[in-house]
């Protein structure tokens, strides 16, 4: 059974040590049941879920921008777009996912750099 990544543990945490009252109610790493049957990085916990909560700091407008500088990203899922860090000539697509990712953003971590627990970008905002 996969663990969690530190990565994504910390980029979790981060979010919230600096918006202690955002919700959380979108947030996850693991992949439920339902990403179980699917090819999924929450399968491995090498992906997060971050709540979009704008009233408490978490604005996902914002912080999908803001994660791109993370040198772990590998794709982010945000507001029906999606952005590969591999490809950045082609910046935000149209994604069409059956889920459109506005309630929260998605944001899978390079497999090979999962075991890395250093802050995210949003550690050094002020709150
Ligand atoms: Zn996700």
């Amino acid at each position: 059974m996969a663990q969690p990544s530190a990565a994504c543990k910390r980029a979790l945490a981060d979010a919230t040590a600096l918006c202690p009252n955002r919700s959380r109610v979108a947030d996850g790493i693991m992949g439920d049941t339902s990403h179980q049957n699917r090819k999924s990085d929450h399968n491995d916990g090498n992906a997060f879920d971050l709540t979009h909560d704008p009233d408490n700091g978490v604005d996902c407008h914002f912080f999908a921008k803001l994660v791109l500088l993370d040198f772990r990203v590998s794709y982010v899922i945000w507001n029906r777009k999606i952005y590969n860090a591999e490809m950045p000539d082609k910046g935000w697509r149209p994604y069409d996912g059956k889920n459109g990712h506005t309630h929260h953003m998605h944001v899978s971590v390079k497999a090979a750099l999962r075991d890395i627990g250093s802050p995210w970008p949003w550690a050094s905002l002020e709150s």
